[in-house]
């Protein structure tokens, strides 16, 4: 095994998700016990209820025929979707103001990893507390937070203190915290394995700890291995963001041929602010970038350049397309020109350079965020009789 990095993860979960999304949205319903399922088809299952609904016993995954039996006072909504996908996407768009290494497990559920973010917060309570405050204030909703040294424990973490709760596990109190756990608590480990321990007598992580690696791995193959590691609160997965956009990209086609360079210049200065803006929101970095161009007579050319790593703000895709412009006949006028960004994978700070420049950027996305549309630019895209504004 190899030299562990410290690192500092965080699982977000937040608590009864369709419950929570529909209490938000009817306020009545708080204080009752809310099953997110359809009275008219109890042969389907309960997909989330509120800790009300908890106490009489209704669970997720549970047949609403018997939530209906144990608690027939119960307000059963049918599930909407489409509205838990558009919290969801808010949160994960809040997530990852936090850390550009966001790893979605489920539509209400990531890990994050804040490993380097921890001196921007006075403890790692305070850095839990403000992940907490912001989803509080800006989704109205609640979550719980774990932090620890790796995925494992982190998730352990967020279910501790469920709902609205906060779990450090550090370092020196993984022993403490791992020893009494039923081993189903350990990650992968399901009612087989748990059956097949409890067989040779071991049900707890404690008693687990106290068997060989090598009897493990005899027994239980791969997952032996896994079994013995994770006792040990060793858990060495990394936070993986799954980026499903390869490429994004932006065109116009004008009302117009446009044959001066300078107005060229800015509507490709507007398509890098369009562009830039959403390869930060889907914190990607990127390593070519591509003009497209096409003339008055529908000849289209593409120019590439491609870099290890380029700079993410808008000024920087701007000067990229500016120049692979230049390279282009100027004479002719065009009727439409376009920015792709392709070469996509996660972003991760290497610089400080780069961490001051992102600090304006950030803060123009959140300005533009809030209003919806370009309120923060250079002054050029207003220029003159702009068709766009
Ligand atoms: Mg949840």
């Amino acid at each position: 095994m190899g030299v562990i990095p410290l690192r500092t993860i965080a699982h977000v979960d937040m608590d009864a998700f369709y419950a929570a999304v529909e209490i938000l949205d009817s306020p009545s319903l708080a204080g009752q016990p809310v099953i997110i399922g359809s009275r008219d088809s109890p042969r389907g299952v309960v997909s989330t209820c509120s800790y009300e609904a908890r106490r009489y016993g209704v669970h997720s995954a549970m047949p609403v025929r018997r939530a209906l039996e144990l608690c027939p006072q119960g307000v059963f909504i049918p599930p909407r979707h489409d509205r838990y996908q558009e919290v969801s996407q808010a949160l994960f768009a809040l997530l990852r103001d936090f850390s550009p290494l966001v790893e979605p497990l489920s539509i209400d559920e990531a890990f994050l990893d804040m490993t380097g973010c921890e001196h921007f917060y006075s403890s790692l309570e305070d850095l839990g507390q403000t992940i907490k405050d912001a989803i509080s204030q800006r989704l109205r909703l609640s979550a719980s937070i774990g932090i620890a040294g790796n995925k494992f424990l982190a998730k352990l973490g967020s279910g501790l203190k469920k709902p609205d709760g906060l779990v450090i596990i550090r370092a020196e109190q993984v022993d403490e915290v791992l020893t009494p756990l039923p081993v189903d608590a350990l990650w992968g480990v399901g009612a087989k394995t748990t059956k097949q321990l409890a067989r040779l007598g071991i049900n707890t992580v404690g008693q687990l700890r106290q068997v060989q690696e090598e009897w493990l791995v005899r027994t239980f193959g791969k997952m032996g291995r896994q079994l013995f590691l994770l006792a040990r609160g060793i858990d060495e997965r990394p936070v993986e963001c799954q980026s499903e956009a390869k490429s994004l990209g932006a065109e116009s086609t004008f009302p117009r041929d446009i044959f001066d360079p300078r107005a060229l210049e800015t509507e490709l200065l507007r398509l890098a602010i369009q562009v830039g803006r959403r390869l930060r929101q889907g914190n990607f970095s990127f390593r070519t970038l591509t003009l497209k161009a096409r003339y008055p007579d529908f000849t289209t050319l593409t120019r590439s350049k491609t870099k290890s790593s380029w700079p993410r703000d808008d000024w920087s895709i701007f000067a990229g397309a500016r120049d692979l412009l230049h390279t282009l006949d100027l004479t002719k006028g065009f009727r439409l020109l376009g920015i792709y960004l392709t070469g996509l994978y996660p972003f991760q700070q290497l610089n400080l350079l780069e961490e001051d420049r992102g600090r304006l950027t950030k803060v123009v996305d959140k300005l533009n965020e809030k209003w919806g549309r370009t309120i923060i630019g250079p002054a050029r895209v207003w220029e003159k009789n702009n068709p766009n504004e």
